[in-house]
C-alpha cells in the first residue's frame, strides 16, 4: 500500500504532509492529507507549558480542530508535530493492508521532448495550450484518464528542451491507447513531433526510477519556488509571456524552469473545506522555480523568476488570485513575495492566496493551540484577533 505523496528525496513528512502532499498518484488518489487520520503534536499552552497532543479526525473529538489544521494548514504554525497516522477513511475492516490505497502494480513511464530549435512561439505555445486544454477535458473526479500523470517541463532555453514525462497505471482498460492519445494530442495542431521512449516497470521500480533519477547532484542549494493552481489554460497573452521568459537567450540561467504538474481527478472529490488545503477544481498545479550555487547571482536569478511571474499575473496585481481561471498558491512552496506588496499588488492578501475561505478558520485554531504565537515564520498563520 502506498500514499499519493510527493518525490523528492530531501523532502520531510513534518511539511510535505501538513502543507497538502501531492504526486504522482494523486490523480487517481488524492492527496496525502485526504488520507491524515490522526496526528501527535507537541503544542505549547498560554503558561509556556509544553505538552504532547494527539488530535485525530473523529468529528467529535475535542482535538478534531487541531487535526484539520494539519491537513493542509502547513508546516511551523501549530507545534510540533511528532508522528501521523495514516489512514484511507472510507477503509473498513481489520487487515491494516486494505487502510490506505494499492499502487498499480506497474507503471507505463514514457520521456518525450521537443528541441528548442525546433520549436517557434506559434508551436511552442500550442503545445503548451494542448497540455492544459487535456486536463481542462480529463480531469473529473472519476475520468478513466486520471490514471496518466503527466509533467511538462517547460525548460528555460538555458535548462534544457521542452520535456514531458509521463506514467500511466499499466493496469488500466487501454493503457497504451491513453498514452498514445495523450501525446498526439499534445502535438495537435503542430509539424513538430517529440523524441522519446516508454517502458512498462513494476510499481516500485518505476517509483524509484521516476522520483530519484532528476535529482542528481549540481542542480543548485539556493532555490527560488512560485506556484499557482490552474483550473483552466493560461491566455494567449501569458502564453506569450511564458515563451519571453523562457526562450531569453540572455538569461544564463541553467536551472530556470516552470513546471505544469496534472491536477485535479480523485483530488476534486472533496470539497474545499473539508480539509484545511482549498484548492478542489483545479487542474494543474504549476511551479516556477529557479535554482543556483553562488549567492553573489541572487539578483540575477530571483528578478529572473519575479519578473516572469508578475507579467504572467498582470491582470491580477502580480499573483494568481481565484477566480474563474487561477486558484491560488501552495503553501508547501512557500513564497514570501505574496506577503510583499512590491511583489502582490491585488487586494488579495498573501492568506487568501494559499489557504482561500479556510483561513479564518485555521486563525481561531492557531489562536487555541498556540495563544503565544511561538510558532511563527513570514507566512506562519496569524492568530485570531
Ligand atoms: C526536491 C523537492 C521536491 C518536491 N516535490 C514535491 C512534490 O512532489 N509534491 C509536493 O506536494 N511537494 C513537493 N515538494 C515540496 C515539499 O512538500 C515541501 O518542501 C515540504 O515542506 C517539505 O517538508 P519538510 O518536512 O522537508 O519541510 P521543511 O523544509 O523542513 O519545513 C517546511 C515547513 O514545515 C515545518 N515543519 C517541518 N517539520 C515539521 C514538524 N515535524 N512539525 C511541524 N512543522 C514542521 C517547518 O518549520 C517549515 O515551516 C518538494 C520539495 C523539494 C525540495
Amino acid at each position: 500500500m502506498t500514499v499519493p505523496g510527493g518525490v523528492g528525496p530531501q523532502i520531510g513528512a513534518g511539511g510535505h504532509i501538513s502543507g497538502g502532499g501531492y504526486g504522482a498518484l494523486s490523480r487517481l488518489h488524492g492527496l496525502v492529507v485526504d488520507y491524515l487520520n490522526a496526528v501527535e503534536v507537541v503544542v505549547v499552552d498560554a503558561s509556556g507549558q509544553a505538552r504532547t497532543v494527539v488530535a485525530t479526525a473523529a468529528a467529535d473529538d475535542p482535538n478534531h480542530d487541531l487535526w484539520w489544521a494539519h491537513t493542509g494548514g502547513g508546516g511551523g504554525n501549530f507545534g510540533v508535530v511528532t508522528r501521523y497516522w495514516l489512514r484511507d477513511p472510507h477503509a473498513t475492516g481489520n487487515s491494516p493492508a486494505t487502510w490506505l490505497p494499492q499502487p498499480p502494480a506497474a507503471l507505463l513511464l514514457a520521456q518525450y521532448r521537443w528541441p528548442w530549435a525546433q520549436l517557434d512561439e506559434t508551436s511552442y505555445t500550442r503545445i503548451v495550450a494542448n497540455f492544459t486544454r487535456w486536463h481542462e477535458a480529463n480531469s473529473a473526479p472519476g475520468s478513466p484518464e486520471r490514471a496518466l500523470f503527466a509533467v511538462l517541463s517547460l525548460n528555460s532555453v538555458n535548462t534544457g528542451d521542452l520535456g514531458l514525462t509521463v506514467q500511466v497505471d499499466a493496469t488500466a482498460p487501454n493503457a497504451a491507447g491513453l498514452l498514445r492519445d495523450f501525446v498526439a494530442a499534445l502535438g495537435e495542431g503542430t509539424s513538430v513531433a517529440p523524441v522519446g521512449n516508454q517502458r512498462t516497470l513494476p510499481w516500485w521500480d518505476a517509483f524509484r526510477y521516476s522520483s530519484f533519477a532528476d535529482f542528481g547532484p549540481g542542480i543548485g542549494n539556493r532555490v527560488k519556488l512560485k506556484s499557482s493552481y490552474l483550473r483552466k489554460s493560461y491566455t494567449p497573452a501569458q502564453l506569450a509571456t511564458l515563451y519571453r521568459w523562457l526562450s531569453r537567450a540572455g538569461y544564463p540561467g541553467r536551472a530556470a524552469t516552470v513546471l505544469l504538474a496534472g491536477y485535479g481527478g480523485r483530488i476534486n472529490s472533496l470539497r474545499a473545506d473539508e480539509r484545511a488545503i482549498p484548492q478542489r477544481d483545479s487542474v494543474i498545479k504549476a511551479q516556477y522555480s529557479v535554482r543556483w550555487i553562488d549567492p553573489a547571482e541572487d539578483e540575477l536569478h530571483l528578478s529572473w523568476v519575479r519578473g516572469l511571474y508578475r507579467e504572467l499575473f498582470a491582470d491580477t496585481g502580480g499573483v494568481p488570485v481565484p477566480g474563474d481561471r487561477h486558484d491560488g498558491a501552495y503553501i508547501n512552496y512557500p513564497d514570501v513575495d505574496l506577503a510583499d506588496a512590491a511583489w502582490n499588488t491585488s487586494s488579495t492578501a498573501w492568506s487568501t492566496l494559499y489557504y482561500k475561505g479556510n483561513y479564518p478558520r485555521l486563525r481561531q485554531i492557531k489562536k487555541r493551540w498556540d495563544p503565544q504565537d511561538r510558532f511563527h515564520h513570514a507566512l506562519a498563520v496569524r492568530p485570531a484577533e
